[in-house]
């Protein structure tokens, strides 16, 4: 019997640090991926993708940014929308192609998804989500006094622009993706962390300013679609303790205990390798699998032999 798969894909695999931002290069990224994802539908498992959106929300902001005065801006949520569709497009025909190239049996099809947050999320007073391209801290320093962006150091890369990051609550639209999921077809949905919307009391929903996590909306969406497996695949095989330092440790299969000890030990960056540890023990404490692994060895990873797990015991 195959495992319902949740596969969460980095924003930054699809666009790597320090690539050029053209279609071309992003497509080349996403067929890469997809022709691992391929396998795994092969393997006879459901698979749904998510995936992250930073490096491509970022520079739709930016396109937005420095053509304002010709064409007027769209807010964040708007463009959070704009980034699913078009990442959308690529995973889904690069996956179809896969899929016939290998006579594999299937559909795809990507939805534009919505995530509802908290308006009273207190990630709106204190914004983490890390956007756009990398800059030196001088201009980061610029930045800030120029344009009042808010600007962080992430993970040793250089600066990026951060925004608010609120707490996914519910997806909307599972039903029908459990449907599609029984009916042979891959899903890609809440690309981006989903878009961002608030629900009034009348269950009214309304965009806002913000970029989810995609790695803690991936986690909602494993819960929601009752997934077997959550899968986390990134830019790095494994995580590691005391990374990028000289004595730093490759992790294999980590029991919750000690990936909750590694976590207050700080070992896990915040925006970066934080929410995907944190997403992987909350799945891993509901008693399932949890695993983080780069995108070329999805298959090897879901077999036990690559990557790194979390597990309850
Ligand atoms: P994605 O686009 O896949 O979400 P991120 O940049 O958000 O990628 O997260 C992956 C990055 O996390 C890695 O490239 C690495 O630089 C960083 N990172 C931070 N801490 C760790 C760690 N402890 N182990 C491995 N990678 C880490
Ligand atoms: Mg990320």
């Amino acid at each position: 019997m195959g495992k319902r798969v949740v596969i969460a894909l980095g924003g930054n695999a699809i666009l790597r640090p320090n690539q050029e931002a053209t279609f071309e290069n992003q497509l080349k990224n996403v067929e890469i991926s997809t022709d691992s994802i391929s396998n795994v539908k092969k393997a006879g498992h459901q698979v749904i993708i998510t995936h992250g959106n930073g490096p491509q929300v970022g520079n739709i902001l930016r396109q937005n940014e420095e053509a304002k005065d010709v064409v007027p801006q769209l807010p964040l949520d708007a463009l959070s929308a704009q980034s699913q569709g078009f990442i959308g497009y690529m995973m889904e025909q690069s996956l179809k192609n896969a899929l016939t190239e290998k006579e594999i049996s299937g559909n795809v099809i990507t939805l534009l998804t919505e995530t509802e947050v908290d308006a009273n999320d207190t990630a709106f007073n204190n914004p983490t989500k890390p956007i756009g391209v990398f800059y030196t801290e001088e201009e980061a320093k610029q930045l800030e006094q120029e344009k009042g962006w808010n600007m962080a150091e992430d993970a040793g890369r250089g600066y990026r622009r951060v925004v608010a990051s609120p707490q996914p609550q519910k997806i909307h639209g599972v039903s029908s993706i459990k449907a599609l999921l029984e009916n042979d077809t891959v899903v890609i949905s809440t690309g981006g962390g989903g878009i961002p919307v608030v629900a009034d009391e009348k269950g009214l929903l309304k965009g806002i300013e913000a970029v989810i996590d995609k790695d803690l909306s991936g986690l909602r969406l494993a819960e929601q679609v009752d997934a077997d497996v959550f899968m986390i695949l990134t830019d790095v095989s494994n995580v590691y303790l005391n990374y990028g330092k000289p004595d730093q440790k490759k992790l294999e299969t980590v029991t919750l205990d000690e990936a909750n000890q590694y976590v207050t030990e700080g070992h896990f960056a915040a925006g970066s390798m934080g929410p995907k540890m944190e997403a992987a023990i909350a799945f891993a404490a509901q008693g399932k699998e949890a695993i983080i692994c780069s995108l070329e060895n999805a298959v090897d990873a879901l077999a036990g032999t690559s990557g790194t797990r979390i597990v309850a015991k």
